[in-house]
C-alpha cells in the first residue's frame, strides 16, 4: 500500500496538518509514504497583449525553491520518507502511479484548485487540508466575501484567537535579519521569533514598514509564507503572544493587519477563479480595447533604465535579489501601468517570474488592485514616484544602493 504527500507551498515539518495526516495514515496502515514535489514549469508564457513570450520563472527563484526542497527532503529522510522531484505534469505523472491516497494542502488560486479537482476526478483518494491560510472556506463564506478589505478585516480579526501551539515552540536562537531568505524551516522560524519578540525589531514595524532598504524595516516573512516554511497561524500566534506579553502593541498588531491583507487576497482569488487573471480583472466593466505592450518599454522597465531613479532602483533590486519592499513594488507597478501606460498583466507576469515570495493571489491581486480592476473602490492608484522618492528615500540611500 502506498500514499504520496504532494508537497505544494507547505514546505515544512512542523505545524503541517497535511504531513501529520499522512504520517497517521502510515502508522495506521503500515503502508509506504513518499513525498513528491512537482517543479514549476519553466517554459515561457504568452499573453495576448504582449508580442513576445515572457519568462515564467527566473534562475534565482528556481534556485531558492530548489534549496527549500533540498532542506525539507533532508528533514524527511530522518523520518524515513524519501522525496521525489518531478518535472512532468502532476496529472500525467499520477496516472502512472498506483497509489492509494494523496495528501495535499489546498491552494486558493485557480490553477491549484483545478489540479485538485482533476486528481479527485481521476479516482484517487484525496485528503486535502487548509494550512496556507488563517481561515477555512466555511468561515470565510459564511456570508458573502466583502468587496473591500476593511469589512473583511473587521469580520475576521476576532475569529482568530491565540492558539496554544505557538507558545510551546522552542526558541531557536537569533537569525540573520535580511533578505535573501533562508531555505530552511528552522531558520525561518528563528527569524520570526527574533523579529517578533519583546525587544525585537517588530516593535517598530508600523513606523518603519515603508522603508525601502533596511532588512529590519519589515518582517521579510513573505517567502516563508509563500512557500510554506511557516504556517500563517504560527506568525499570527507569535504576534498575539508577544502583544499579550507587552500588554498590547500597535506596532506588532500591524503585522497581523498586513497578514490579513494576504488572507483577503487568498479568498478573493479563491472566489474569482480564472477572472483574476483576465485583462478586465474582477471588474465586469469590460475594457475598451486591450492595450498592446511595448517591447522597448518592457526592456527599459525590467532592466531599470526608465530614467525614473526610484523605479529603476526597485527594478534593479528585483532582478538582482528576487525581492522588493512593498513600497517599491507599489511604485514600480504603478509606473508600469500608469506612467508607461502598459498592460498590467505583463507587469504581473514579470513579477511572478522574479519574486522569491511569489504568491498567485497576492501578486495578481495587488496588481489588479493597482490597475483599478481589483478590489479597490478607487478607479486606479497612481503613485507620484518623485514625491514617493522624496518621502521614503530622502537621503537617496536606496537609489544610490541600486544605481548601477
Ligand atoms: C505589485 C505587488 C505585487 C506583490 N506580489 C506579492 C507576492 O507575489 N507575494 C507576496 O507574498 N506578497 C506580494 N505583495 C505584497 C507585499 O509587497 C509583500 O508581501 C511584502 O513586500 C513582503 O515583505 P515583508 O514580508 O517584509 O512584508 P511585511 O510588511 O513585513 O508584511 C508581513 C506579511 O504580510 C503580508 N503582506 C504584507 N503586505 C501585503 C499585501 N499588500 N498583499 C498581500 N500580503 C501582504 C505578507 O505575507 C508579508 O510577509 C505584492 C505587492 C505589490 C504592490
Amino acid at each position: 500500500m502506498k500514499a504520496y504527500w504532494w508537497i505544494r507551498d507547505d514546505m515544512r515539518r512542523e505545524n503541517n496538518p497535511t504531513l501529520e495526516a499522512a504520517l497517521a495514515w502510515r502508522k495506521r496502515t503500515g503502508g509506504l509514504l513518499q513525498a513528491v514535489c512537482f517543479q514549476r514549469p519553466s517554459d515561457a508564457i504568452s499573453l495576448s497583449e504582449y508580442p513576445k513570450p515572457l519568462p515564467r520563472t527566473s534562475a534565482i527563484r528556481q534556485s531558492y525553491e530548489r534549496a527549500c526542497l533540498q532542506s525539507l527532503a533532508a528533514t524527511l529522510v530522518s523520518m524515513d520518507i524519501s522525496t521525489i522531484s518531478v518535472s512532468e505534469d502532476i496529472l500525467f505523472w499520477m496516472t502512472k502511479q498506483n497509489a492509494e491516497s494523496i495528501f495535499f494542502t489546498y491552494g486558493c488560486a485557480h490553477e491549484e484548485v483545478e489540479e485538485e479537482k482533476a486528481l479527485m476526478d481521476m479516482g484517487f483518494q484525496t485528503h486535502g487540508f487548509y494550512s496556507r491560510t488563517l481561515l477555512e472556506p466555511a468561515q470565510v463564506f459564511e456570508s458573502p466575501l466583502p468587496q473591500t478589505y476593511t469589512p473583511f478585516r473587521k469580520r475576521t480579526e476576532s475569529l482568530l484567537q491565540l492558539e496554544a501551539f505557538s507558545e510551546i515552540l522552542p526558541y531557536l536562537g537569533p537569525a540573520r535579519l535580511s533578505a535573501p531568505f533562508s531555505p530552511t524551516e528552522s531558520q525561518a522560524r528563528a527569524h520570526l521569533y527574533t523579529y517578533v519578540a519583546e525587544n525585537g525589531p517588530g516593535r517598530t514595524y508600523k513606523a518603519r514598514r515603508n522603508g525601502l532598504l533596511q532588512p529590519q524595516d519589515s518582517t521579510k516573512l513573505s517567502a516563508y509564507l509563500s512557500l510554506g516554511l511557516l504556517h500563517p497561524k504560527e506568525v499570527w500566534n507569535r504576534c498575539l503572544y508577544v502583544e499579550k506579553l507587552l500588554g498590547g502593541c500597535e506596532e506588532i498588531y500591524w503585522i497581523r493587519f498586513e497578514l490579513l491583507w494576504r488572507e483577503y487576497f487568498q479568498w478573493v482569488a479563491y472566489e474569482a477563479g480564472p477572472r483574476l487573471f483576465l485583462p478586465e480583472g474582477l471588474q465586469s466593466k469590460g475594457l475598451v480595447a486591450p492595450k498592446v505592450g511595448n517591447v522597448d518599454a518592457f526592456e527599459r522597465w525590467t532592466q531599470g533604465r526608465t530614467g525614473d531613479a526610484l523605479v529603476d532602483a526597485a527594478m534593479r533590486e528585483l532582478a538582482a535579489t528576487g525581492f522588493q519592499s512593498n513600497r517599491a513594488r507599489q511604485n514600480a507597478a504603478s509606473y508600469w501601468i500608469h506612467d508607461l501606460n502598459q498592460p498590467w498583466r505583463v507587469g504581473a507576469a514579470y513579477f511572478e517570474a522574479m519574486l522569491l515570495d511569489f504568491d498567485a493571489a497576492s501578486n495578481w491581486g495587488n496588481w489588479a488592485y493597482l490597475a483599478g480592476v481589483g478590489n479597490d473602490p478607487r478607479p486606479f492608484r497612481k503613485f507620484n514616484t518623485q514625491k514617493q522618492a522624496d518621502q521614503y528615500d530622502p537621503d537617496k540611500s536606496y537609489r544610490l544602493t541600486w544605481s548601477t
